[in-house]
């Protein structure tokens, strides 16, 4: 069982809402059940937190759960589990928070794509800086964007020689596809906290993968 000290810093419950249920869709129910026992979360069988705003799921938690993927289905296993549940866990609702509403309408889809990722990746880390204790910030490298999360949920209190953070990986590739109206884009976890680095950080390509 894994055990992670409370981190003092929450994602909202709808969050963590979403996340569970993207979880039990990439991984059925009892990989799911399996996956919480390990987290030491087994109270939230069956029982998902409420899906409101209410700052309460601790990061430890989640972090947890990231880290159950790889010791049940091992690294390679529980990285693609991972990254599904990040891109399912976009779709089924992240979506929907107030700062990407802009970003869904139809004027915003005329846009050229350039600018579509000038508005659309910091939109992004907002949702995050302001719903939750995940602050995140974007920096535009010329060749490609740099998003950073400065306090980062998926890897709190794990350590690791290579980068761990694949949840946010797929929730921001499903978010790019999603913002873009369709192409894909390459994203790499470039500095992880879990390597001793100070922030979790992802290099977005500004061209999309053809
Ligand atoms: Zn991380």
């Amino acid at each position: 069982v894994i055990k992670i000290d409370k981190s003092g810093l929450y994602y909202p419950n709808r969050i963590a809402h979403i996340y569970l249920e993207a979880m039990e869709e990439v991984m059925g129910r009892n990989g799911l059940v399996a996956a919480l026992r390990m987290a030491d979360l087994a109270e939230l069988i069956d029982n998902y937190p409420p899906a409101n705003l209410e700052r309460a799921f601790d990061f430890a938690d989640y972090s947890a759960l990231n880290g159950a993927l790889d010791e049940i289905y091992g690294p390679r296993g529980g990285r693609g589990l991972a990254l599904r549940a990040g891109r399912a866990s976009f779709d089924r609702g992240l979506k929907d928070f107030g700062a990407l509403a802009g970003v869904g309408s139809a004027v915003f889809g005329r846009l050229p794509l350039g600018t579509k990722l000038r508005i659309g990746i910091p939109a992004m880390a907002k949702i995050f800086s302001q719903f939750s204790d995940q602050y995140s910030t974007v920096e535009d490298m010329g060749e490609c964007y740099v998003y950073h999360i400065h306090k980062c949920p998926v890897c709190w209190g794990r350590t690791s020689d290579r980068p761990l953070c694949f949840a946010a990986v797929g929730l921001l590739q499903e978010g790019l596809k999603w913002l873009s109206g369709g192409p894909e884009f390459r994203v790499e976890e470039t500095s992880c906290v879990a390597m001793g680095d100070d922030r979790c950080s992802f290099q977005i390509a500004k061209e999309p993968v053809r």
